[in-house]
């Protein structure tokens, strides 16, 4: 039986399984999806519609990144056309089981966001002037290179630290997620933590900071990936994992040694007080490369500073030592882009983020140059005992 026959459309009824995306709408703008593939030339000057305010099985932002992609004649239809046609595409990447969780992990948030009483509901919203320092907001403002190395430090290659947050904002979320704790604990509602190395913490993303989140990559942290993590899709961040994680004597204590699943990753310190719990650095690697060693340049550490970011590539390994008094609390928010993560699956060359690519091709390059030098030693002798050489 031919794998696009009648079967596979019963069992994935709303999955196109011929191209030819059937069970969406039934307008006449459906003939439109009917070749479903996108432009490989993205419409440069496109300025993308706001998906914010619908239902989608994606994010929002997916939707206004993939537009300029669109053949012409679906870029100018109707927003829903377009919804459509993404869709339609989408779902070739989703399988059956992730579109499932895709759904339980919804109706998971939606019962927080119906039942937990946020204690400040004005962090849930973008205030810059109220979240970011002066110099940092100008910086994003004037939107160049030079104006984010004004207020930037790069310690290490690839690492950029600034002074982001302002202080009072970092109380307010911080005692924010002491509120959410003592709901779960109350409440006992039983919640996901951030990640599978964390036991203590909570995803913003869950708590209803979604679309606040959304605002503080795309106008904040893209504009700067922009300009320093070009080359690792910093220019194209579409989605993002964004959580809190507390460490201390009765949190986690430490964090082993690993890379992140982003593109780019803001790693805020909240406060309070404490001492200990710096970060490593040891290097950025591909997947093939995440256990080899670091070379001395690679190793570098990082003491916290509250309201200080660090913004490094996903890709970077790194840990975080001991927290050995008090209590400290970071917001993460992990960023990554659909379209570099796609990329990626056909670029074999990984040697202008890796380092231990880069450190291969080097070795390789000296090894064929020395080579080339040795063979042409070799024909300077030849000549200089009367050989002829061509
Ligand atoms: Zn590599």
């Amino acid at each position: 039986m031919s794998q696009n026959g009648p079967w596979d459309r019963r069992t994935q009824p709303n999955t196109p399984t011929d191209g030819k995306g059937d069970g969406f709408v039934n307008s006449n703008w459906a003939t439109l999806s009917e070749p479903g593939k996108l432009c490989v030339n993205p419409k440069i000057d496109h300025k993308p519609e706001s998906y914010d305010d619908l239902q989608l099985e994606f994010s929002p932002l997916l939707f206004s990144s993939l537009e300029a992609y669109l053949p012409l004649q679906v870029l100018n239809a109707p927003r829903d056309v377009k919804v459509h046609f993404m869709k339609n595409i989408l779902f070739r990447y989703l399988p059956e089981t992730e579109r499932a969780r895709v759904q339980r992990h919804k109706d998971y948030k939606q019962k927080i966001i119906l039942n937990y009483p946020p204690l400040y509901k004005e962090i849930y919203t973008m205030q810059a002037e109220k979240f970011f320092t002066p110099s940092f907001l100008k910086a994003v403002r004037d939107n160049t290179e030079e104006s984010f190395r004004s207020v930037m430090a790069e310690p290490s290659p690839g690492i950029y630290t600034f002074e982001m947050l302002q202080p009072q904002f970092c109380e307010m979320l911080v005692s924010e997620v002491d509120h959410f704790e003592r709901w779960v604990h109350e409440t006992k509602f039983r919640i996901m933590r951030p990640n599978t190395m964390n036991q203590y913490g909570a995803v913003l993303d869950d708590l209803g900071m979604e679309s606040m989140l959304d605002k503080f990559m795309n106008d904040y942290i893209r504009p700067i990936s922009r300009v320093f993590f070009a080359g690792v899709g910093g220019s194209t961040l579409d989605s993002h994992h964004g959580f809190v994680v507390e460490y201390g004597i009765h949190r986690d204590v430490e964090l082993g040694f690993h890379v992140d699943d982003s593109e780019v990753t803001l790693n805020i310190c909240l406060g309070n007080q404490f001492s200990g719990g710096e970060l490593f650095f040891r290097g950025v690697r591909c997947d093939a490369h995440v256990n080899t060693e670091s070379q001395p340049e690679e190793i570098f550490d990082y003491c916290h500073v509250p309201g200080h970011a660090v913004l490094h590539n996903g890709r970077h390994r790194h840990g975080a030592r001991a927290t050995t008094s008090g209590q400290r609390i970071n917001l993460i928010i992990w960023c990554r882009s659909t379209v570099f993560r796609e990329m990626k699956k056909y670029l074999r060359d990984s040697s202008s983020w890796c380092g231990e690519c880069r450190r291969q091709k080097k070795e390789r390059e000296r090894l064929s140059i020395a080579a080339t030098k040795q063979v042409s030693y070799h024909a300077f002798d030849l000549q200089a005992i009367g050989y002829s050489v061509l």
